[in-house]
C-alpha cells in the first residue's frame, strides 16, 4: 500500500495560476509591445510612460538616482529613458508593475519583499564592479527573482513546509516539499510574460551557475551571490553568522573572492541598498500607488473596475503609510542613526527594565555590563577624515550586533562608546564576554572607504548580584571606572570589577 502522500506541484501550472492574474498594468503591456517594435523611439516610450504618473515618478527617481550614475535632476521622461536606455526602461516598468510592497502585517511577505529589494541592489552593485554591461539585467533579475516564492506560497504544501512566516525554503527543501523549485516557477512566469530568455535562464540556473554558459551563467552567479548577501539583510540575530558564512562561500565559489574581498563588496553595496529601498517608497501624493494596486490584483480585487481599485488602494496606501510612520517614529527614537544599534535612550530603558525585573522576581545569577571604548579613535578621524571614522563606527555597530548572544543587549551610548548588557549565572562569564568582544574587535580587518583598517578597544566590565533602585547607576559607574583603568593599563585590554 502506498504510504506516502508527497505533493508534487507542476511548475508550469503554478506559473500559469500566477500568470493569468491581471498583474500587468495596461501601460506596462503597451511598453512591452513598444519595446519589441524596433522603430519605437524614446519619445514614443516616454509618451506611454507619461500616461501613468506612478510609473513616471518611479522611473524618474531611478534615472536621478546615484545608483544609475546620474545623481542629477532629470524631470524629462525622454531624458530619463535615454539615460536608462530603452531596454532598461522596458524591464523596469515591468518590474515596477509586478514587484509589490506587501501588507506590513504579513511578516512572511515582508521578508520576501525585503529580500527581493536587497537582492536586486546587491546584484546591481556586484555586477557594476565586475560586469558593468550586465548591471541592469542583474538588477532586474534580482527584482523578479522571488516571484516563484510568492506564487508557491499560495500552496498549502509549500507554505506548510516553510513553517509560517518567515516562510523560506532552500532549493533542496523545496524539491523535498513540492517536487519543484521556486526558481523554476519564476522562470516559467517570466517566460509566459515574454521576457528575454536570458533572464529566466539565469534564474533557472541560479543554484548552479556553472551549468550555464556565457551571459546566462554570469547573471546566474551574480544572482546567487546577491541572494546570499540579501539573506544577511533579512537574517535574525541567530542566523546572521551562518548567513555570512554562506554568503562568503557563494562569493568564493562563483566569483572567486576571498572572504575579505566578499566583505568589502558588502560594504560597497550598502549605499545601493538604501537607495533601492527609497526608490520603492513613494512620497509623491499624486502617485497612484501602482504597487499596491497590482498587489491587490492578486487578491481578486482586480475584478472590480479600475477606478474602484485605484480609490481602494489609495485609501489602503494612506492607512499603511500612517501605521508604518508611527512604527517608524517609535523605532527611530530608540535607534542610533549611524550604527542602527539601540541608542543611549534605549539602553537606559532596557537597563531600568532589567533591574526592575530582577528586583521583583529575584532573578538568579548576576547582571554584567561591558563598556567598550575604541582606542585612539580620534586619530582615525584625524588621519582619514570623519567619513572613514563614521564607517568604522558603523562596522563596530555591525560587529557588536553580530557577536552578541541572544540575551545580550548591545547599544551605542556615546560617540565611540558602546555598552553591552550581559546577564549570566557566574561573574567569571562577564570576563569571558568582555574578552570575546575585545578579541573580535582587535582581530577584525575593517573594510572602510580608506581601505583596510584595524582598530582595538578597551573594555571596562562590571557586575552586580543584587538589584535595588540605584543598581543601574552603580553598574554604570563601576564599568566606567573599570574602562578608565583599562585605558590606563595601556588599552586593548579588559578590566573587570564588582559593582558594590
Ligand atoms: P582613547 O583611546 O583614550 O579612547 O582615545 P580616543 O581618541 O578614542 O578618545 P577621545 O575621547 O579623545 O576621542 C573620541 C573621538 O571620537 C573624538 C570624536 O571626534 C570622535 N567621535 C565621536 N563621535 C563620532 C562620530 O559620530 N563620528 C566620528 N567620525 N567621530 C566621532
Ligand atoms: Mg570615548
Ligand atoms: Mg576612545
Amino acid at each position: 500500500m502506498p504510504a506516502t502522500d508527497v505533493v508534487v506541484l507542476d511548475p508550469g501550472e503554478v506559473a500559469d495560476s500566477f500568470g493569468v492574474l491581471p498583474t500587468l498594468a495596461p501601460v506596462a503591456a503597451e511598453l512591452l509591445r513598444l519595446a519589441d517594435d524596433e522603430r519605437a523611439s524614446l519619445e514614443d516610450i516616454a509618451r506611454v510612460i507619461g500616461r501613468d504618473p506612478a510609473l513616471a515618478g518611479q522611473l524618474l527617481r531611478v534615472a536621478n538616482s546615484a545608483m544609475f550614475g546620474m545623481g542629477g535632476t532629470t524631470t524629462s521622461l525622454t531624458r530619463a529613458a535615454s539615460i536608462l536606455g530603452l531596454r532598461t526602461v522596458k524591464l523596469l516598468s515591468l518590474s515596477f508593475s509586478v514587484v509589490t510592497r506587501p501588507n506590513p502585517a504579513d511578516a512572511g511577505a515582508t521578508l520576501v519583499w525585503r529580500h527581493t529589494l536587497a537582492t536586486s541592489a546587491m546584484a546591481r552593485a556586484i555586477s557594476a564592479r565586475r560586469n558593468p554591461r550586465l548591471a541592469d539585467e542583474c538588477f532586474i533579475a534580482g527584482l523578479l527573482g522571488n516571484l516563484g516564492r510568492i506564487a508557491l506560497a499560495e500552496y498549502p504544501a509549500y507554505a506548510g513546509a516553510a513553517g509560517g512566516p518567515p516562510a523560506w525554503l532552500d532549493t533542496a527543501d523545496e524539491l523535498a516539499a513540492v517536487g519543484c523549485t521556486s526558481d523554476e516557477v519564476t522562470a516559467r512566469i517570466l517566460d509566459s510574460w515574454g521576457l528575454p530568455p536570458v533572464l529566466s535562464d539565469a534564474i533557472r540556473h541560479r543554484s548552479e551557475p556553472s551549468r550555464a554558459d556565457g551571459v546566462t551563467g554570469t547573471i546566474a552567479a551574480v544572482l546567487d551571490v546577491a541572494a546570499a548577501a540579501a539573506r544577511l539583510v533579512v537574517a535574525g540575530p541567530d542566523e546572521a553568522g551562518g548567513a555570512l558564512e554562506q554568503y562568503r562561500a557563494a562569493a568564493g565559489r562563483h566569483l572567486a573572492l576571498t572572504a575579505k574581498e566578499a566583505d568589502a563588496l558588502l560594504v560597497d553595496a550598502a549605499p545601493a541598498l538604501e537607495e533601492i529601498a527609497a526608490m520603492f517608497r513613494s512620497e509623491n501624493p499624486n502617485d497612484v500607488p501602482l504597487d499596491v494596486l497590482l498587489l491587490r490584483a492578486k487578491d481578486g480585487l482586480a475584478r472590480l473596475g479600475l477606478a474602484t481599485l485605484a480609490a481602494l488602494s489609495q485609501e489602503q496606501h494612506r492607512t499603511e503609510r500612517l501605521e508604518s510612520e508611527n512604527r517608524r517614529l517609535a523605532a527611530e527614537a530608540a535607534t542610533d542613526a549611524l550604527t542602527a544599534l539601540p541608542n543611549r535612550r534605549a539602553y537606559d530603558d532596557f537597563i531600568a527594565r532589567t533591574v526592575a525585573a530582577r528586583e521583583r522576581r529575584a532573578v538568579p545569577g548576576v547582571l554584567g555590563l561591558l563598556m567598550i571604548d575604541l582606542d585612539r579613535f580620534k586619530s582615525v578621524n584625524d588621519t582619514h577624515g570623519h567619513r572613514v571614522g563614521d564607517s568604522v563606527l558603523r562596522l563596530m555597530g555591525a560587529m557588536l550586533a553580530l557577536h552578541s548572544r541572544r540575551d545580550e543587549f548591545a547599544a551605542r551610548i556615546g560617540g565611540e562608546e558602546f555598552a553591552v548588557v550581559v546577564p549570566v549565572t557566574d561573574p567569571e562569564e562577564i570576563t569571558l564576554a568582555a574578552e570575546r568582544f575585545r578579541r573580535a574587535i582587535a582581530g577584525e580587518v575593517l573594510q572602510t572607504p580608506a581601505g583596510a583598517l584595524r582598530i582595538t578597544a578597551s573594555v571596562g566590565a562590571a557586575w552586580l548580584d543584587d538589584a535595588e533602585p540605584q543598581a543601574a547607576q552603580r553598574l554604570y559607574d563601576a564599568a566606567d571606572a573599570a574602562l578608565h583603568e583599562a585605558k590606563m593599563a595601556g588599552r586593548n585590554c579588559i578590566v573587570t570589577a564588582h559593582a558594590d
